[in-house]
């Protein structure tokens, strides 16, 4: 399948000032990854983050974008390759959101906006990278999901739809380009202490078998094993890394 990564690969993950997205951009940059890490609001702790990444030998650049513009996969694409002299040859896509309510209750906007981020923002940025990923026969896709969406989670069903989406179209898309060298894969992680799940009830953290919250590290390490030479024959796969809660 895939060849050792060419030395001007360079990766781009979404949505990576904090959280998930910055551990995995921290990752990706010990591994050797040239890494580009967008952002929305977070500019100082993006920038922050590619002056931890440099202080410690990696190379990065933080770069602004909003992934629910149509415009946004051909400028972070260019912006990245320009900043760090080669081609996205590894895309993480990390950013994400929730608007949660009942499905009976949820707006049309709560609907698009977390669709449109999570999925369609996934995709528009897959289709814009892997153009370069076939030419150079070397690609890492890794889509970040979750365990809600296989597994239904009341008060998310927009959010399920969404993550549910992710898998489903990392499966075919995975297939449609695994003769390439370009493998597409998803991670779900369970619940990880974040932002995002700071106000997650403690009766939510009981139902975990490893009976703790996972660590933004412990999700990025399974993405950079991904985006690694070593898991070139793992594609259109989904990694679970949720202290045995979808089980
Ligand atoms: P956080 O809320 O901590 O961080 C979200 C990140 O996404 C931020 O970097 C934010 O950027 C960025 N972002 C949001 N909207 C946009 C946008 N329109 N354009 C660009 N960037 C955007 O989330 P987590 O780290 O917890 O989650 C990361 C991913 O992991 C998400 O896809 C989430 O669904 C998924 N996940 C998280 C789980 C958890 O338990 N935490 C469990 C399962 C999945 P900024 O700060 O610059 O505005």
């Amino acid at each position: 399948m895939s060849e050792a990564r060419p030395p001007d690969a360079c990766a781009l993950v979404t949505g990576g000032s904090r959280g998930i997205g910055a551990a995995i951009a921290r990752a990706l940059a010990a591994d050797g990854w040239p890494v580009a890490i967008n952002y929305l609001t977070g500019a100082a702790a993006a920038a922050a983050l590619v002056g931890e990444i440099e202080s410690a030998g990696g190379r990065a650049v933080a770069i602004a974008g909003d992934v629910t513009d149509p415009a946004s996969p051909a400028a972070l694409l260019e912006a990245a390759q320009n900043a760090l002299g080669g081609p996205v040859l590894g895309l993480i896509n990390n950013a994400g959101v929730r608007a949660d309510g009942l499905a009976l209750s949820l707006t049309d906007d709560d609907w698009r906006i977390v669709l449109d981020t999570n999925l369609g923002s996934t995709y528009r940025l897959t289709r814009a990278a892997l153009r370069a990923m076939i030419r150079a026969r070397f690609g890492r896709v890794v889509n970040i999901a979750s365990v809600v969406g296989p597994r239904a989670n009341a008060g998310q069903a927009n959010y399920a739809a969404s993550k549910a989406a992710v898998i489903a179209f990392t499966k075919t898309a995975g297939v449609e380009v695994a003769r390439r060298g370009v493998t597409i894969n998803a991670v779900a992680p369970g619940l990880i202490a974040t932002d995002m799940t700071a106000d997650i009830p403690d009766a939510f953290r009981d139902r975990v078998p490893a009976a703790r919250p996972g660590t933004p590290e412990e999700v990025a390490s399974a993405v950079a094993f991904l985006a690694s030479d070593r898991a070139g024959y793992i594609t259109a796969s989904t990694v679970y890394v949720d202290g045995g809660l979808s089980a």
